[in-house]
């Protein structure tokens, strides 16, 4: 007899595939753009779950806020067409309900939704003694406590399949990217959580089409566990998000171009090799940290040449000078300035730090 599986079997097994694959439109438009959307995603064969907005917080109203319920049954009738589980996004108690009847299989919360924790908790509320798996975008302010928060408040709520969406934070001014990727966070939030699905979003830090490959492949290469990337049969034309989208066959080409990485392989000389290297990294480590606590001596030195003579601890020509010189050796090393700004700025602080203690004792 031949047994066939359940849609929470399929959505189990590709929790756990890896790579996981994400993609569909930004948003539910009409019937036949969502099921022939999803029918060309399912011919790639490369696609393991599909997404589609119906309820869209935009950050200015006007522009085209969500198809609403009305969407549901649309996108029910693609998972029947092509076997391939479906995600919406949910901001409300209403919308997960809605979401449910319709059989959605796992839901996620947006980024404009998770840095507003009585949005989240009415979220968890509604989640409540449900069965659902549920990803959580990063909030849209560079903020993981509130990312962490988020986690924990559906996590209170009994939902044990919870999964981590990186789609990049707002920043101010004009970028390469739509949304600052700031990887630090991401890789913190990964620490955090060392066991959960880890998926990150190119179209939503991108913005557009032609960075979307550089962004894929820097998350596979940082370990992510799986990508979203929004696609549409008519992407110019896209009520949301027309910029970033692509067809689902140009969504095909660009997985097939990633190099996909493996965390780790069971070969002794690798492993050999690596932990002569790794070795080698903590010795010079050790060292560093104790060349940077020299130093610390010395400034408390001159703090104390400042305190006896009533100078103040900032010096901005003495602070101008050290960064001009960092940049130019640095230069030459092969360090970046990006790097070198940020480096010299946590030494000086900590400069700063043990000048005022001996200033203040
Ligand atoms: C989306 O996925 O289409 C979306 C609105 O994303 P975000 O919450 O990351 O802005
Ligand atoms: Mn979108």
């Amino acid at each position: 007899m031949e047994v066939t599986q359940t849609m929470k079997e399929i959505v189990q097994q590709k929790w756990t595939k890896r790579p996981l694959i994400i993609s569909g439109p930004c948003s539910a438009e009409t019937e036949e753009q969502v099921v022939e959307t999803i029918q060309r995603i399912a011919a790639t064969g490369k696609v393991d779950m599909v997404r589609a907005g119906i309820w869209k917080p935009r950050t200015r109203p006007g522009s085209f806020e969500g198809i609403g319920v009305k969407g549901l049954p649309w996108l029910l009738r693609a998972k029947k067409l092509t076997g391939l589980p479906t995600m919406v996004e949910v901001a409300t108690g209403r919308q997960v309900d809605d979401a449910i009847n319709f059989e959605v299989d796992v839901l996620w919360i947006g980024a404009r939704t998770t840095v507003n924790p009585f949005s989240v908790q009415e979220v968890a509320d509604a989640l409540r003694g449900k069965d659902v798996p549920v990803l959580i975008k990063n909030p849209i302010n560079p903020d993981i406590e509130l990312w962490t928060g988020a986690v924990e408040r559906v996590a209170k709520a009994g939902i044990t399949q919870i999964g981590l969406i990186h789609r990049g934070f707002s920043s101010y001014g004009n970028t390469e990217y739509r949304n600052a990727p700031m990887w630090h966070l991401a890789i913190e939030m990964k620490r955090r959580y060392p066991e959960m699905l880890f998926i990150n979003d190119p179209s939503h830090i991108c913005g557009r089409r032609d960075i979307l490959h550089e962004v894929a492949q820097k998350a596979i290469d940082l370990d992510y566990d799986g990508l979203m990337i929004e696609s549409h049969i008519d992407p110019d034309n896209a009520w949301s998000d027309a910029k970033q989208q692509v067809t689902p066959e140009k969504l095909a080409e660009l997985l097939d171009s990633i190099i996909w990485r493996r965390e780790d392989i069971n070969s002794e000389e690798y492993h050999a090799a690596l932990e002569k290297l790794r070795q080698q990294i903590n010795h010079l480590d050790d060292e560093l940290m104790q060349i940077v606590s020299q130093r610390m001596k010395i400034a408390e030195k001159i703090g104390e040449y400042k305190k006896n003579n009533n100078i103040t601890i900032l010096q901005t020509n003495r602070w101008n000078e050290i960064l001009q010189r960092a940049f130019q050796k640095g230069e030459a090393l092969g360090l970046s300035k990006e790097f070198i700004t940020k480096y010299f700025d946590a030494m000086h602080m900590e400069s700063i730090n043990h000048q005022n203690k001996i200033m203040n004792s």
